[in-house]
């Protein structure tokens, strides 16, 4: 009898050969053979990395045997072969540096207008700033569930746009910041004030006064600063801004809590130019102060636990405990499978007049035609250019700062202050930490204060043990919130803390600053690109700079500017 010959295709291999992935062959006994798999996924994508396309050649593999009942322990003989291959050596259109939220955007975009992308991350993991983490176990084991933001966890829905679609678009449930409620003032000697949302503290005449004034002049000054008057408020930091405006103390006072909380620094730190462009780029001061609608942080992810939803894609791939950190995961789950490299610090970027070629620690090299770095200036200096950056880029760059940054958040049984009428939010003249806001999320039965120590108090605060660390801050909170609430409030179930200046690959956070003299003179070179070289990132952003609409601005910028150039 001959032998029965059966060809097939299994639906999960690439289509369109004009052979067949299997034969089969019945007798004597049934014989298999498969065509050569390639590293080609089913829609006839090829991926950028050899370790995507190795895997994907054996998954196809994978799908031929299958498709006729055997498997691998089936194989008799497998011939392999791998062609033009050095490990050193990897070509793609765009590497970007970092996967950080502004670095995995502009991949995203540039693989979206078709060509292709990896980015080259330092870290174990993709968010950079971004950062969620879950629940410690003890706490989940009473009721609470989800994640918590140690890094940027604050968006809106009417002034962000790219950062409000892009949670609509990865299915985050964003809620409102509690506003309910009295707010509590720590004067610097200790005494303490609550006063409604959205007022001023009823301190003194003099004390409402100086706050209402330096808060209304940082706003219109921040509005009108031109060509004309910018070189005048870059030859003064904050400090003497304040004393331009003929104000004292009180305003100092106010104007120091300002700058922690924006950006983690002292006044004295930052050129007024600087502060007055960051708040004008956030829509004002105001604005960015607010935690109401339009303000910087009026929207948080809800951190709990969301249903798979099988109909689409993008849900399906993120493990949703939540947060704003997952931001940054939905992101790279639109990213080509095997597109984001993690532990690869890049220490080398050489460029000539075709092709950028970058080397990692560990001495592995890529080649593309266009770079996208998206690191914080104060991290230029880690990695070697050649040929070096322009003079204007390197002494911006070597010019620029990051602030004392750390995150404690206190996770509670119940949210006592709500029992008491207010609404969680504080503000320290005295420190260790100078805000903390509610951070909950009720549907989930998770109760949190997030305190921000911050500037020099948080630097000083650094320098204690971690169990004097937090003895610190519990007495800070038992002191704001008096003796009627202290038993409650000295007793979380769990206190997390991350400290952004003790992180290799960030060195401080939110955004770097720049001390006077150095904006007007060198500013313009801080988008600039480099031949072949761009650069994103927050504080490149043209809106809401060192924030996650800006560096989501700032990633769709840097794509932009490549694929324009790659078309040509
Ligand atoms: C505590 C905190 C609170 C914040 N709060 C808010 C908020 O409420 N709302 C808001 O909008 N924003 C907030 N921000 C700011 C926001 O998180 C950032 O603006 C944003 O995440 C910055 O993204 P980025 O991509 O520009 O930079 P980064 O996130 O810094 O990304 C840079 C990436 O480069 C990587 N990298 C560094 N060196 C190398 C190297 N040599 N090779 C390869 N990779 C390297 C880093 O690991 C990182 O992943 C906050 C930030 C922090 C830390």
């Amino acid at each position: 009898m001959s032998p029965i010959i059966q060809t097939h295709n299994p639906k999960e291999s690439y289509p369109k050969v004009t052979y067949s992935h299997v034969v089969t062959v019945d007798a004597p006994a049934k014989l298999v053979y498969t065509a050569g798999q390639v590293g080609r996924d089913s829609t006839g994508y090829i991926p950028a990395s050899y370790e995507e396309q190795v895997k994907l050649a054996y998954q196809n593999l994978g799908h031929c045997l299958a498709a006729v009942n055997a498997s691998p322990k089936d194989i008799v003989k497998l011939t392999y072969y791998i062609v033009n291959y050095d490990p050193n050596r990897r070509d793609v259109d765009v590497i970007v540096v970092g996967g950080g939220i502004s670095g995995l955007q502009a991949a995203y975009k540039v693989q979206e207008a078709g060509f292709s992308s990896i980015v080259l991350e330092a870290r174990n993991r993709v968010g950079g700033k971004l950062l969620a983490v879950e629940i410690p176990e003890q706490v989940e084991g009473r009721g609470k569930k989800g994640g918590i933001d140690l890094g940027g966890a604050w968006i809106n829905d009417s002034n962000q746009s790219r950062a409000y679609s892009l949670a609509q678009r990865l299915g985050l449930d964003l809620i409102e910041q509690a506003t309910d409620g009295d707010c509590i003032v720590q004067q610097s000697n200790g005494a303490v004030l609550r006063f409604p949302y959205g007022e001023t503290p009823k301190i003194s005449s003099k004390y409402q006064k100086e706050v209402g004034e330096i808060r209304d002049n940082v706003e219109d000054i921040c509005h009108s600063v031109d060509d004309q008057n910018a070189v005048k408020y870059d030859g003064m930091n904050m400090e003497d801004f304040v004393q331009t405006q003929g104000l004292g103390t009180v305003a100092l006072e106010n104007v120091t809590l300002w700058t922690r909380a924006m950006l983690g620094c002292e006044p004295s730190e930052m050129s007024a130019l600087y502060f007055l462009e960051y708040c004008r780029l956030g829509g004002g001061l105001k604005q960015m102060r607010s935690d109401r609608k339009h303000g910087g942080q009026f929207l948080r992810a809800r951190q709990g636990e969301k249903e798979h939803n099988p109909q689409s894609g993008l849900l399906s791939k993120i493990d949703y405990f939540s947060g704003m950190g997952r931001l940054a995961k939905g992101v790279e789950s639109m990213l080509r499978p095997g597109s984001v490299i993690l532990n690869s610090p890049v220490s080398k970027v050489a460029q000539d007049s075709e092709k950028v070629v970058v080397t990692t620690d560990s001495g592995v090299q890529y080649r593309c035609k266009k770079l996208i770095f998206s690191l914080p200036t104060p991290l230029y200096k880690e990695v070697v250019f050649e040929p070096p950056l322009p003079s204007e880029k390197l002494n911006f760059s070597s010019s620029t700062h990051l602030g004392y940054y750390t995150k404690v958040i206190l996770i509670y049984e119940k949210p006592w202050w709500k029992d008491h009428g207010l609404c969680g939010l504080t503000h320290s003249f005295k420190g260790p930490s100078s805000l903390t806001r509610d951070s909950s999320s009720p549907a989930d039965n998770q109760y949190s204060l997030t305190c921000f120590v911050v500037g020099e108090p948080g630097r000083k605060w650094s320098t204690f043990s971690r169990p004097e660390r937090h003895t610190q801050i519990l007495e800070q909170v038992v002191s704001i919130y008096g003796p009627q609430l202290s038993e409650k409030a000295k007793m979380p179930l769990s206190i997390l803390e991350q400290d952004w200046a003790q992180e290799q690959f960030s060195r401080g956070c939110p955004c770097p600053v720049t001390p006077p003299g150095v904006l007007s003179r060198l500013g313009g070179s801080l988008q600039a690109s480099f031949e072949n070289i761009h650069f994103v990132g927050t504080e490149t952003a043209r809106h809401w700079k060192g924030y996650i609409e800006g560096a989501l601005e700032s990633g769709d910028r840097g794509a932009e500017e490549v694929i324009k150039l790659l078309k040509d």
